[in-house]
């Protein structure tokens, strides 16, 4: 079994509450909300950060970003605005080293983030 949270709530093993699945990407809310709106974006594909993201993976980055769209859109922050923040590494606080990217919003957002 794979020692991956995010794998492991793909796979089914985890349960989350999810937003989109597809082949290559995966949605889920953050167990933990920074914002009103606050969710993962999540390649199926186990990258662990965008470091480790090769030229195979450029397609997928892009389909990550369509979901985030999608979702943000039917959450109705799409013309309020809204912050993708992808962590990378342990200076930018990544916790879990399955790339994602966190979608927030339904407030203003500071910046810069600190
Ligand atoms: P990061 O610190 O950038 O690696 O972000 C990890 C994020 O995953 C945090 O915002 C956590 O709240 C979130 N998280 C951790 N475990 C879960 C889980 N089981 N389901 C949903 N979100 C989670
Ligand atoms: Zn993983």
């Amino acid at each position: 079994m794979s020692e991956c949270i995010f794998c492991r709530i793909i796979s089914g093993d985890v349960k989350s509450n999810v937003l989109h699945s597809d082949d290559d990407v995966f949605a889920i809310e953050d167990i933990n909300p920074q914002a009103p709106v606050h969710f993962l974006v999540i390649p199926k594909k186990h990258i662990p950060t965008t470091i480790d993201i090769g030229e195979e993976d450029h397609n997928i980055m892009g389909l990550c970003l369509s979901v985030a769209n999608r979702i943000v859109s039917e959450k109705g922050i799409d013309t309020s605005g809204f912050r993708i923040v992808l962590n990378s590494g342990s200076d930018a606080g990544q916790s879990i080293h399955h790339l994602h990217f966190h979608v927030m919003g339904g407030r203003p957002m500071k910046w810069p983030p600190g």
